[in-house]
């Protein structure tokens, strides 16, 4: 079967805003949802209330203010949609991409009546995970072997009566159809007791996302980029659901009190390389850290409708995104009150000029909130560094710009780094892996400057390392074993391996991978039967930290690869993905 559209916005957490936002600017609209109710996590997720982000706009619209019944709005949707002649097909999954050459054409689709090719001027892919994208061939980042941190997923139970229902219970790669499966199978022994049924929608915070033609990343927003083609204000506190990886967050946290303002770029929206499509919702092109800061519901409606309305607007100009007059779709979006007037063809701040680094540098000691704008660009930021260096005096001062500059990959200081961790005797308060509820800091300060020791590439600051490994065991607080980690696997002593071989000999430090659901399930229930099951998720990453860095620094009689393996079949997809990535020596 193949049938052609005008716009077809695939999927409906922000495919529904999407598809208004299409068919009410003329465009000819589909709108295609495996499910059978619009709203994404927002209403098949059970995430009935808004958390923060931007209310104006296209949102000040949605009925029921800031909470709401989950069938209502999924009818408020799908009428929304419907009134200006959008069409809508249920229960259909969008499992390919057709293109020509590095134009998408359409889409392939699976649904009740079997398989067809929908055909497109313009694709909106709002999968929240860039399933169409990725099909057509575009650049993805998704867990690899660089690091392991994903935002916690839920499933919820579905009570009789009952609406809103955050979880957090494990780390769910929605790619990955065993990590799917058994999810879907220990939920249900989780809320046996408790619940009428279960969600079927998994409820991933964060998921694959496109390589686009911007990228956003934490420094940049946090030091108030603003781009000329602005299309979406979010407004957000810094809810991490677990561990960041950005070395400026290891130093200076964002707190859970402040509201962040941050500004998204069409151009963060469309695929590299790709013609003919856009990518909406938690699939665009952003850095893990950054997407707590875009993610929140309110936000990503008022993104998916100016996104409808991009596409509406280039129908004429063969459906090509990139073609779309700016400065008339960020007027359309200040009418609709989603964007400020000063957003039009604004000037994007950045690169900043070499005076604000060196300000920033000089003025460092007692503005520390100034590291932000330093990390915008360590390689500027590194000789003003150098200079405060050496023109500060106190100690504290001292010691904040050169583990600033350990961070970086520059050990001028690094004796002073070095000094700061061998004065601890002890570890100090550590952070004990969370991730419902997480704000603020997932590192101590003696972990961020062990972190540092790493980061410098200073081999003379191993034995300081290893001396703070000796400490470690089960009982001491997940990140002290991932501070010693990060900072071993950066350096690659063979000194180091027999240590940490040792510590995961200890007990309670290995054996953690769950390669079946059986499994699974007793460690959802037996091991940690809590809603949040934190362990199971613990000891994990601690024991894949501990074993990576083995491995990355030559291993001890194979421990490291040995453990490795066993998560290769773990039923939790990002973990395999990880161990897989690390074996094959992929970074
Ligand atoms: C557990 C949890 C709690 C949250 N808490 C809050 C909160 O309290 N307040 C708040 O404002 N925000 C909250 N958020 C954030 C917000 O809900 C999400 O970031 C947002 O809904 C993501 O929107 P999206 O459009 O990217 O994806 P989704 O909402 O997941 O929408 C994607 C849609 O696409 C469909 N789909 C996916 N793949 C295909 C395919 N291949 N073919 C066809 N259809 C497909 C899905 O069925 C779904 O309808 C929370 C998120 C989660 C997961």
């Amino acid at each position: 079967m193949t049938k052609s559209i005008g716009t077809r916005a695939k999927a409906s957490g922000g495919g529904a805003p999407a598809a208004i936002g299409a068919a009410r600017n003329g465009a000819k609209t589909l709108l295609i949802e495996y499910l059978h109710g619009l709203g994404g996590v927002g209403t098949m997720g059970a995430i009935s209330k808004y958390y923060h982000g931007y209310r104006g706009g296209f949102t000040k619209e949605v009925p029921e203010g800031s909470s709401w019944a989950i069938e209502s709005r999924m009818e408020w949707w799908r009428k929304e949609v419907r009134k200006p002649g959008g069409e809508i097909w249920f229960g259909t999954l969008g499992c390919g991409s057709v293109c020509e050459g590095d134009r998408v054409r359409g889409v392939v689709v699976a649904g009740p009546f079997g398989r067809g090719v929908v055909l497109a001027k313009t694709v909106i892919d709002s999968t929240g995970n860039a399933d169409i994208a990725a099909a057509a061939g575009a650049e993805c980042v998704y867990t690899d072997g660089t690091d392991i941190a994903v935002q916690g997923t839920g499933l919820p139970p579905r009570e009789l009566g009952a609406s809103y229902r955050n979880t957090d219970f494990t780390i769910t790669d929605e790619t990955d159809m065993v990590d799917v499966t058994s999810l879907f199978v220990y939920a249900k022994r989780k809320y046996s007791r408790t619940s009428f049924d279960q969600g079927r929608l998994i409820d991933t915070r964060e998921r694959r996302r496109i390589v686009g033609e911007v990228t956003l990343n934490i420094p940049d927003m946090v030091t108030g980029r603003t781009y000329p083609d602005s299309i979406v204000k979010s407004q957000t506190n810094y809810d991490t659901h677990g561990y960041t990886v950005d070395p400026y967050l290891a130093m200076q946290m964002l707190s859970k009190r402040k509201s962040v303002t941050t500004w998204t770029p069409y151009r963060a929206l469309l695929p590299k390389g790709l013609r003919g499509i856009l990518v909406t919702g938690l699939g665009i092109s952003v850095h893990r850290d950054s997407v707590p800061l875009i993610r929140m519901q309110p936000d990503l409606q008022n993104q998916g409708y100016a996104v409808g309305t991009a596409a509406a607007m280039v129908r004429d100009l063969g459906g090509e995104p990139r073609k779309v007059d700016m400065a008339k779709l960020q007027k359309h979006l200040v009418a609709k009150g989603i964007l400020p007037e000063t957003m039009i063809g604004a000037k994007d701040t950045f690169p900043l000029p070499d005076r604000d680094y060196e300000k920033a540098a000089a003025a460092l000691a007692s503005k520390p909130e100034n590291l932000g704008l330093l990390m915008t660009d360590p390689k500027r930021s590194a000789p003003h560094l150098r200079k405060a260096l050496a023109a500060a005096t106190a100690p504290e001062a001292r010691l904040r710009i050169a583990q600033t500059l350990a961070m970086i990959g520059d050990p001028t200081g690094i004796e002073e780094v070095i000094q700061a961790v061998r004065k601890a005797e002890t570890w100090d308060k550590g952070w004990n892996y969370r991730a419902m509820g997480q704000f603020g800091n997932n590192m101590s300060p003696l972990d961020t400057l062990v972190y540092a020791l790493g980061r410098s590439g200073d081999a003379s600051t191993v034995s300081t390392i290893l001396d703070k490994v000796a400490l470690l065991d089960a009982t001491v607080d997940f990140s002290h074993h991932r501070a010693v980690s990060l900072a071993l696997e950066r350096l690659r002593p063979p000194a180091a391996a027999p240590a940490l071989a040792a510590l995961l000999a200890k007990e309670n430090m290995s054996g953690h991978a769950l390669s079946n659901v059986g499994k699974a399930m007793d460690a959802h229930t037996k091991l940690d039967g809590s809603l949040t099951a934190l362990a199971p998720r613990r000891n994990s990453l601690r024991e894949i930290y501990l074993a990576r860095a083995l491995y990355r620094c030559g291993d001890h009689d194979g421990i490291g690869k040995r453990i490795l393996e066993t998560y290769l079949d773990d039923v939790r997809g990002h973990f395999a993905r990880h161990a897989a990535a690390v074996l094959a020596g992929k970074k």
